[in-house]
């Protein structure tokens, strides 16, 4: 259906004339445009939600020279709910009429609110409408068809499987990150160095945790050597929230404002945060798991390779083999037993310790094995 069968069809349901801002334009001025339906109301939060998008998809494509049309179909209950809505679109609508959208809607089998129909030969049916196509990828999907779709998702695909990090890391023209103090780190200059995409937020107190823990790792692995970046794909609601994180942040940071951030969420199928993926040498993706990785072996852990986890695993393993299953120590009354907890505060030396442990079932005592003074 193009712009013949839309005046057509408006014409029949009594559409006179379109509204651009406060002024009447007449059917015709969509002429030769890609039309897009958009069936959106102002009392519907997904729709306020998704409103802002498409404007801003709206001006990325005009900006591009697309010849591209919105126009809005409003299920308002009356007219001010329709003005307050279409005064943030800066497309067209058809006049506000609380029968119209009822006919429209199931003249385009619209079931659902918003729905984004762009109407067109080879654009996605009817039946699919293009909502959650522009949420995962915004602009990229234009012109919203089937075809384009399924180009996306073999490129997701690719970028996943990894190799290329210029491809994943920079976007329309941007190809550098920012550090924390704002200045411009060329994507170029990570490429052989391992990394590790940290999706996390500022309003999330998981993620502070793991942001210290990631900290110490990330300092310890740069005194020791420069082949190792955190890159950090920022989930925080809004941009204050989002410059308190990363003013905290010793690493590279992909800026608020780049869509790269809903991309990378995307591609490595982000579901909860803080979530760590590392990619190797060579780009290609290790792991997605990189924060259980982190959370227990720290820079040890590093180049976060599997035969390196096995082998830390197999030295923890050998190390238990030397160690009684439980002692008696001088300094405290009760028997201690060998255990693995996650982290412990040692109660000789008072310094941190993971892995193996001698700890009273009793009360909350621990000591490295390296700090017991066995009582015979
Ligand atoms: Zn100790
Ligand atoms: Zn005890």
């Amino acid at each position: 259906m193009g712009s013949g069968n839309i005046r057509t069809t408006f014409a029949s349901e009594g559409v006179e004339f379109l509204i651009s801002g406060e002024e009447k334009v007449p059917l015709s001025s969509v002429n030769g445009k890609m039309i897009c339906l958009f069936f959106s109301a102002n009392w519907c939060r997904p729709c306020k939600n998704f409103s802002p998008q498409l404007v801003q998809l709206y001006s990325t494509l005009r900006t591009m020279g697309e010849n591209l049309e919105i126009i809005f179909v409003s299920f308002d209950r009356d007219e001010s709910g329709f003005s307050e809505h279409f005064k943030t679109m800066p497309w067209l609508a058809v006049p506000f009429n609380v029968n119209l959208h009822k006919r429209l809607s199931k003249l385009y089998n619209v079931h659902h609110i918003p729905s984004f129909l762009p109407l067109g030969s080879d654009v996605c049916q009817v039946e699919e409408d293009a909502v959650g196509f522009i949420e995962d990828y915004g602009a990229d999907a234009f012109p919203f068809t089937k075809k384009r779709k399924e180009a996306l998702k073999a490129m997701d695909e690719v970028k996943l499987q990894g190799g290329k990090l210029e491809e994943l890391l920079a976007h329309g023209g941007r190809n550098y990150l920012v550090s924390g103090h704002g200045r411009k780190i060329l994507v170029s200059e990570l490429v052989g160095k391992t990394i590790g995409l940290y999706f996390g937020a500022h309003w999330c107190p998981p993620c502070q945790t793991f942001s210290a823990q990631l900290i110490e790792t990330y300092n310890e692995l740069h005194t020791t050597r420069d082949c190792f970046e955190i890159v950090f794909v920022s989930t925080d609601r809004d941009h204050d929230e989002f410059d308190l994180n990363m003013r905290k942040m010793p690493w590279v940071v992909i800026p608020y404002e780049d869509r790269t951030r809903q991309d990378l969420c995307r591609i490595f199928d982000i579901k909860e945060i803080p979530a760590l993926v590392l990619l190797g040498w060579d780009g290609k993706t290790i792991s997605t798991k990189g924060r259980a990785m982190i959370s227990l072996y720290g820079a040890d852990a590093f180049p976060f390779t599997e035969s390196r986890i096995e082998e830390i695993e197999t030295a923890l393993r050998k190390e238990a083999d030397g160690l009684p299953r439980q002692i008696k120590d001088q300094k405290h009354q009760h028997v201690l037993k060998l255990e693995m907890p996650k982290t412990f505060v040692c109660d000789s030396c008072k310094k941190r310790g993971s892995f193996w442990a001698f700890s009273c079932d009793i009360c909350d005592y621990d000591l490295h094995p390296t700090c017991v003074q066995q009582e015979f």
